[in-house]
């Protein structure tokens, strides 16, 4: 699953691409269509299709930004702003190339679901494999309230007092942290790969509730979740699962790692550990962290 590393690199891939461009018509695919017509609105959501074709056409591309995993597109014409708002779900990729038969993995290649043409004829090309990718055009964020509870930044100036502040709720103080730090209200865009790797990091047990865990260790915690993430950015995210980034390369994140996904423990050999944390799979060194 797409996490905020690989959603940002997405965002870095496409803008020289696409801001500036367009969009002159819209195309969807036929389990899209078959989709809307049987009223369950598969990855275009929350208008119909013709609906949806008519409102992002004749709009500019100004600049792309990204809020937790959510890329959004910012649009404008002549007398209005919109903005395209998208979410890769487990398995969503994005492609800014001339044509479809560009994309050289053939399980993308296959899935294209959404195509804009731009004006100057490059395609901007949505492939989902699982469709559980979404996206949706609004006049303004704030019609996407989702969007709007989501927590601060982790690259943002207040972002760890937030965090600490969050922290200091009662009704986390009995949760297990990471089950916390993967709450999107509390911090944006840390999920399972990410929040894995900053408590292995940390030596903090993933089911340690929050209340035993003190003042100097969450602020490792915040700082470890910031560098994880940063290093994300850094390799290109990681292709775990399906995710590639715009030009449909692979991401090296996944050669970094030190926990997720491992069975020996890096720091002092031991068997790693599986448990099940917040309806998530978690890996963690029972000897190293606490
Ligand atoms: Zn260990």
């Amino acid at each position: 699953m797409p996490e905020l590393p690989e959603v940002e690199h997405v965002k870095r891939g496409l803008e020289p691409y696409v801001v500036g461009e367009r969009i002159v018509s819209v195309q969807f695919s036929e389990q899209v269509k078959k989709s809307h017509a049987g009223g369950k609105q598969a990855i275009v959501k929350g208008a119909d299709l013709a609906d949806f074709s008519e409102y992002v056409k004749n709009y500019k591309i100004s600049r792309i930004n990204r809020r937790s995993k959510y890329l959004l597109f910012h649009m404008e014409n002549e007398t209005t702003e919109g903005i395209l708002l998208s979410h890769l779900g487990m398995s969503g990729a994005w492609f800014a190339i001339d044509s479809v038969e560009q994309i050289t993995e053939e399980k993308f290649r296959n899935h294209v679901h959404v195509i804009f043409t731009f004006e100057s004829g490059r395609l901007l090309i949505y492939s989902d494999i699982r469709r559980f990718g979404e996206m949706r055009f609004l006049e303004k964020l704030e019609d996407h309230p989702p969007i709007i509870a989501i927590g601060p930044e982790p690259f943002d100036e207040n972002a760890q007092e937030l965090f600490l502040a969050s922290l200091n709720l009662r009704k986390f103080h009995s949760k297990p942290v990471k089950d916390v730090i993967m709450n999107h209200q509390v911090i944006a865009g840390c999920g399972n790969i990410y929040a894995t790797e900053a408590l292995f990091k940390s030596k903090i047990h993933p089911n340690r509730t929050v209340s035993r865990v003190g003042l100097g260790k969450r602020i490792e915690l915040f700082h470890n979740i910031v560098s994880v993430l940063q290093e994300g950015i850094d390799a290109g995210g990681s292709s775990i699962s399906d995710y590639r980034n715009v030009n449909g390369q692979a991401g090296s994140m996944q050669d970094r790692l030190q926990m997720y996904g491992k069975k020996e423990c890096p720091l002092c050999g031991a068997n790693v550990k599986q448990a099940v944390i917040g309806g998530r799979n978690s890996h963690y060194c029972g000897k190293c962290q606490r």
